[in-house]
């Protein structure tokens, strides 16, 4: 396969669509981000990598995150992360607040907001200090040590997360937090707001595609069984309520972020990071969505 033409054939597909989309300025920190970015980093299990735009350079991760929260709690708890949280998609947007109040405060399933700040909860019960074990862990996965929370946006997102806090304060009354509230919201603003590029966002996500092995090999803690669970659930639940249209139009488990970012995987075979900050009306990158369509589309390479 020549993936470094196919690459370089995206880049001039979605030329036309890069700078389009609205950034995710409810964050103010985000609003100053620049829109006419696009990159892509593919890194495949045999240790090739191909790439093409500003793959080196950070961005948010935002709810890519939550994948690395999951497979954290996974890691120390194995599946009683799920009496807390299900796993079916929600078919709502990512911060609604509606399902939870008729489903008595348990999140649909860990990648919407609701479920991560029940994971996050859990982080805190668990940790001693659980934003370093967060940083230690994503390091860990990636390879690499230059990975770091940034300030600015975590505190820039505490001060206008109100529907977080909503979130948090309705699953507190159902019993379903432990911690106290202030304490989830920093926590979970901390996690988002971790930055990566695209080729440190794939090397993460190597082990999703391997089953474990990786960098690190985190078969030791968590099973092959339990990464079959969590990449399933980044199909089901990996793109709010778009994820029906990702599945159909892309056909790889992954999970975006309204940083931009979209990290997808084809198990036994690649991981595949897009960035573009421009993201479409269910907050998904609109070119990162295009630029992964064609890209299993030209290398007819989907898990259907
Ligand atoms: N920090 C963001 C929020 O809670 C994450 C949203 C996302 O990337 O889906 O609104």
């Amino acid at each position: 396969m020549d993936y470094h033409k196919i690459l370089a054939e995206i880049n001039e597909e979605v030329s036309h669509l890069i700078g389009k989309g609205k950034v995710a300025d409810y964050i103010p920190e985000l609003a100053k981000v620049k829109k006419d970015k696009f990159a892509i980093y593919l890194l495949t299990l045999d240790g090739k990598s191909y790439e093409t735009g500003n793959s080196q350079e950070l961005f948010s991760i935002q709810s890519i995150s939550k994948v690395f929260m999951l497979a954290l709690m996974i890691s120390k708890i194995g599946k009683r992360v799920y009496k807390r949280v299900d796993v079916e998609p929600s078919g709502d947007p990512f911060n609604s607040l509606v399902q939870l109040e008729h489903e008595n405060g348990i999140p649909r399933n860990p990648f919407i907001n609701s479920g991560a700040l029940v994971i996050t909860d859990m982080m805190l019960s668990h940790f001693e200090n659980p934003k370093e074990e967060m940083l230690r862990f994503v390091r860990s996965l990636a390879g690499d040590d230059k990975i770091f929370y940034n300030e600015a946006v975590a505190q820039s997102e505490l001060r206008t997360g109100f529907k977080n806090a909503a979130m948090v304060n309705l699953m507190k009354s159902f019993g379903n937090i432990k911690n106290e509230i202030e304490d989830v919201l920093e926590l979970y603003c901390y996690c988002c707001s971790i930055e990566m590029s695209c080729c440190q966002l794939a090397k993460a996500f190597r082990v999703f595609a391997n089953h474990g092995k990786g960098v690190v090999d985190t078969r030791q803690y968590i099973s092959k069984s339990q990464f079959k669970r969590i990449t399933a659930i980044m199909l089901t639940c990996g793109f709010y309520d778009e994820a029906g249209e990702f599945a159909f139009q892309v056909g790889l488990p992954g999970k975006s972020g309204v940083g931009g970012g979209i990290a997808a995987i084809m198990p036994g075979d690649y991981s595949i990071v897009v960035w573009s900050p421009g993201l479409n009306e269910n907050g998904n990158s609109l070119v990162g969505m295009k630029a992964l369509e064609l890209f299993t589309t030209k290398t007819g390479s989907s898990i259907f």
